[in-house]
């Protein structure tokens, strides 16, 4: 606090990312990145790219970053008009909440949700109205009535895993067809529906994405945004008015070539998708209660051993996860879906912390 801050900034309250740990030999299962590396033309890419002098870094990027959207048009079958790109999908929500979801009625999200939603409502100065999500933590499409303000959702839903099928967005979408309705799709790869192929009906929908887990470039900060160009027009106004040059070229030319590698994403996804069914199954035959994930985390909770208690036995045992202090939520813990050996030392480190893991 100081008396040179713009008026407001002590009343923010910043969102706080999971750990990055400093000491490289922890279990790392507590952010949602991928455990596998990116495809080796990420790598080519960058190297063609920076060239062998770095000439190439000298010069401004392309502002419209073209050549990647062309590939993410190509991809879902839109135009480039209906693309837009960010530095990473925390950026890309930021510019949407500004650009599309700052109206007079509330913006809706579900009451156990991404956490970053209500500090942007800050920032933004937006009204907000959390929705509980049902006892199993299912959201309920009828809990969002048609005289309402904009409504974000993450689908996965973060951090429960929980999914929507498209079926059920299409009925928020015509439910809710005089607001914007944003689907946030960080983790949709592992085995949800895309709400992307009901663009073309549906005006009011925004998709956006990120590159950080499913292509496993969380460092590379890309995401991007679909939908009617008008939405996207909006987006831009705010993104030209804030920064012009987002993508940077290295990251550019990374992502594009990440998303045109569409073998590296099948067989990644599906080893993701392997090892979550059977850390499902070892979790539950140590007494877990453990949600329907179609993401790359588990959301977890054991009834004899509260949430915190287990998070800190874990690290000390070298192995972090995440747990949110909040309400209804206290007891469990959102657990990324590792690499085989990953999962086996956290299963194994869970047997050691309690016998009585096995008790109810
Ligand atoms: C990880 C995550 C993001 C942010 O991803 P970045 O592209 O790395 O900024 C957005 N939404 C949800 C729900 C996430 O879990």
């Amino acid at each position: 606090m100081s008396r040179f801050w713009s008026p407001g900034i002590s009343e923010l309250t910043p969102y706080v990312p999971g750990e990055q740990p400093k000491l490289a030999q922890l279990v790392k299962l507590n952010t949602n990145e991928n455990p596998y590396p990116p495809s080796p033309a990420v790598l080519q890419a960058i190297q063609r790219e920076l060239g062998d002098d770095g000439q190439a870094l000298r010069l401004y990027p392309d502002p419209t970053s073209q050549a990647l959207r062309e590939v993410i048009a190509a991809r879902e079958g839109l135009d480039l008009g209906q693309v837009f790109v960010g530095n990473g999908s925390d950026e890309v929500l930021g510019i949407a909440f500004r650009a599309l979801l700052q109206h007079e009625r509330p913006l809706r999200f579900p009451d156990i949700s991404y956490s970053f939603y209500p500090v942007y409502c800050r920032l933004f100065g937006i009204r907000y109205q959390a929705v509980p999500l049902a006892d199993d933590f299912k959201l309920r499409v009828d809990d969002y009535g048609a005289d309402g303000g904009p409504v974000i959702v993450a689908n996965p839903n973060a951090p429960t895993g929980r999914a929507l099928s498209r079926a059920e967005i299409e009925t928020l979408l015509v439910r809710c067809r005089d607001v914007v309705v944003v689907i946030d799709e960080a983790y949709v790869d592992f085995g949800a529906q895309s709400a992307a192929p009901l663009i073309a009906r549906h005006d009011n929908l925004l998709v956006v994405r990120t590159l950080s887990k499913s292509h496993a470039l969380a460092g590379l900060r890309v995401g991007y945004a679909l939908g009617q160009a008008p939405l996207i027009e909006a987006l831009t106004r705010v993104m030209d008015s804030f920064n012009s040059y987002p993508i940077d070229r290295l990251a550019g030319a990374a992502a594009a070539a990440a998303l045109a590698d569409e073998a590296w994403l099948a067989r990644t996804r599906q080893a993701v998708i392997d090892s979550r069914e059977t850390l499902v199954g070892q979790l539950q035959a140590l007494g877990f209660e453990v949600l329907p994930s179609q993401a790359n985390f588990v959301f977890a909770r054991h009834p004899a051993h509260a949430g915190a208690a287990l998070a800190a036995a874990l690290r000390a045992e070298g192995i972090i996860v995440r747990h949110f202090a909040a309400p209804r939520i206290a007891d469990w813990l959102r657990i990324t879906v590792g690499t085989p050996q990953q999962c086996e030392a956290l299963v194994t480190a869970l047997r050691g912390i309690a016998g009585s893991l096995n008790a109810p």
